[in-house]
């Protein structure tokens, strides 16, 4: 191996990644008089919490119909598909008020009413009276641009606070201890090659979703999943992985997002005849039943032959009906999206649109507090020690089997200031930290120089794209056992070729292929344990609707997935319990029941 040199940091918290989540924990840590480094991979408003939309949800109240909190808590439920876990429910929509008031008082310019109050909008599944009443408003929204003024102002109270930040780091793994606990992470510096190990008392995750394992997503192609395949390498499993959800209106061919926040704004789908669909499906909530439900029902009409377009593939999305002057005020950057990337002026022609992968509910299994758990002999909500995740990595579990639009936003604020607190909390500003592991930092070296010096047939986009196409095609939103298995078959296929990949640049510097390939090496575990997880799973729950089991079996299946999966792609399922229990007595338990809209 060529000789890489390390250079060494020691901090109290080392956060990876500064979206929502790692800004608002990396925030709350320094805050709390803790010496904080925050790594990204890009610069930190590039993160994808930038692109998001339509907003966050609290139960602020501000519109018709008020609104409760306890009414937030029953539609997440819910939504999960009483696949999350009630007393992290509790803990989110408790907090949501307050999380976004705190956005307010930092300067988040959200969008107004005419009484100066924060704007709040309708958005899929957010209803009243535990779902007996109409819509509600709950969605805080700044226009279109949402995660844009959020990540903004997150940034600049990092700074403020005086968090390090260490930009265009690729952080490579985690450090772990022979007893099992996290001690660090090893990054590669792109911009000068240079190989650095930051030890902690706690690393936090917060490294976003894996989207781009998939051929067609919302998502930026810096999703990658890098956190969670640090926590498979490190032996330890991800949760849920099976349950991905699709965003029902992606636009036609690019994949880019039109916010639900459209149809929120009284925007409709219609099929090749005209028809509004959706009220045949979901005759109470239409067009805002929720994300998984609107994705099956498009889908079934575009099987049945109602799609439109030249080959009958997709639906349409209108708001051409709207007032201009709304979709001036509350829209403009869909606006903008529909004319690049489908040539529409949505004034006046309807938009082209797809279900789209969009979110991932499962990942790195955490509790309320952001920290690690795993299963261990008969606990299976074992801490891992000096180890926290936050954001659309972790998996709280809030969503459960599919989320609410606009709950992500919250999820992130409110578990990152979360993450931060418990920091504060447990551990001591400065604390004497042993030494690492004479090998600390060694797997990531073999890694990063093994993949430099491959000189094989296939190029990592061609691999990728194998992989990609493979999980659009056979791990999708309606899935059967034949085409799961299948699906498996070609990830492990997929696994074959990795010891035949090309890299061409052996540069240490801006080597995106090099870049690239780690990511994919990341990505393929996750595909491997997403199709895995979902042919396992025989029942159907939220945004994993099974065919050949069609209905939901809580006797069998109200339960987390948990995976392993080794370097070969093999994996290993176990199980962890849902919480059936919330965090405190203002409000009871949440019993199944049917999900209809
Ligand atoms: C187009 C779009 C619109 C959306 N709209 C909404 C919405 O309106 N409301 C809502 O609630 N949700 C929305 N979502 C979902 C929501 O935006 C995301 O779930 C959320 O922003 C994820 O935030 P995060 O902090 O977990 O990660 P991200 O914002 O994805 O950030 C990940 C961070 O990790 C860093 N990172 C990753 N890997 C590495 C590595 N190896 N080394 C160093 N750093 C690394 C990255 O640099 C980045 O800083 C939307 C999503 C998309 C894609």
């Amino acid at each position: 191996m060529s000789d890489y040199k390390w250079i060494d940091h020691t901090f109290d918290v080392v956060v990876v990644g500064a979206g929502g989540s790692g800004l608002r924990a990396a925030l709350g840590a320094a805050q709390a008089g803790l010496k904080t480094a925050c790594i990204s991979k890009v610069f930190p408003t590039r993160s994808h919490t930038v692109a998001a939309q339509g907003g966050i949800a609290a139960s602020l109240g501000n519109m018709e119909n008020g609104d409760d909190w306890r009414w937030h808590m029953f539609d997440t439920v819910k939504g999960s598909d009483w696949l999350g876990d009630q007393d992290s429910i509790e803990y989110l929509v408790r907090h949501a008020p307050d999380a976004v008031y705190e956005l307010e008082h930092w300067g988040m310019p959200f969008s107004r009413t005419d009484e100066g109050k924060i704007y709040q909008r309708p958005f899929g599944g957010h209803t009243t009276e535990f779902g007996e009443g109409p819509p509600v408003q709950r969605t805080c929204a700044a226009a279109d641009r949402t995660g844009h003024a959020m990540l903004h102002t997150l940034y600049g109270q990092s700074l403020r606070h005086d968090v390090e930040f260490f930009i265009e780091h690729f952080a490579m793994d985690l450090i772990m201890d022979d007893d099992g606990s996290c001690r660090g992470v090893t990054t590669w510096q792109l911009d000068n090659g240079e190989m650095h190990r930051f030890r902690a008392q706690r690393v936090i995750l917060a490294t976003g979703g894996y989207g781009r394992a998939y051929f067609s997503c919302t998502s930026a192609h810096t999703c990658t999943g890098d956190g969670n395949a640090m926590v498979l390498r490190a032996g330890l499993p991800l949760q849920d992985m099976e349950f991905v959800q699709f965003h029902p209106t992606g636009i036609y061919g690019s994949g880019c997002l039109i916010t639900e926040g459209a149809r929120g704004e009284g925007g409709y789908l219609t099929n090749s005849q005209g028809e509004r669909f959706m009220e045949r499906y979901a005759p109470t909530y239409k067009d805002l039943a929720s994300r998984d439900v609107v994705s099956r029902c498009m889908t079934m009409e575009v099987r049945e032959g109602r799609g439109v377009g030249d080959e009958n593939d997709h639906i349409f999305l209108h708001l051409d009906h709207l007032d201009p002057k709304v979709l001036q005020a509350r829209l403009p950057g869909i606006s903008e999206s529909a004319r690049v990337f489908a040539g529409v002026d949505v004034t006046k022609e309807p938009i082209p649109v797809i279900p789209t992968v969009h979110y991932n509910m499962g990942g790195i299994p955490t509790n309320y507090h952001g920290e690690v758990l795993t299963k261990k002999g008969d606990d299976p909500d074992a801490v891992v020690p000096g180890l926290m995740a936050v954001g659309e990595a972790a998996c709280v579990s809030v969503h459960g089997a599919n989320r609410l639009g606009s709950n992500s936003l919250i999820d992130l604020v409110v578990f990152g200031r979360a993450a931060g607190l418990r920091c504060g909390d447990v551990l001591e500003a400065n604390a004497r930290q042993a030494e690492l592991p004479a090998y600390a930092g060694t797997n990531s070296l073999d890694r990063l120089d093994h993949y430099r010096n491959k000189k094989g047939g296939t190029p990592t986009s061609q691999l990728r794209l194998q992989m990609q196409k493979a999980m659009q095609a056979n791990c999708a939103v309606f899935r059967t056992g034949e085409v799961l298995e299948e699906g498996v078959a070609k990830i492990t296929e997929c696994y074959t070729g990795m010891p035949d990949l090309d890299v061409k640049d052996q540069s240490l510097i801006w080597n995106t292929d090099l870049v690239e390939t780690l990511e994919l090496d990341n990505l393929i575990g996750q595909a491997a344990v997403t199709v895995n997880g979902a042919a396992n799973r025989k029942e159907s729950r939220g945004a994993h609707a099974r065919e050949d089991f069609s209905e939901r079996d809580d006797k069998e299946w109200m339960k987390h997935t948990l995976a392993w999966c080794d370097d070969k792609g093999n994996v290993k399922i176990d199980y962890r319990p849902v919480h059936e229990y919330t965090m405190s007595d203002d409000i009871e338990y949440i019993k199944p029941k049917a999900r209809v809209y």
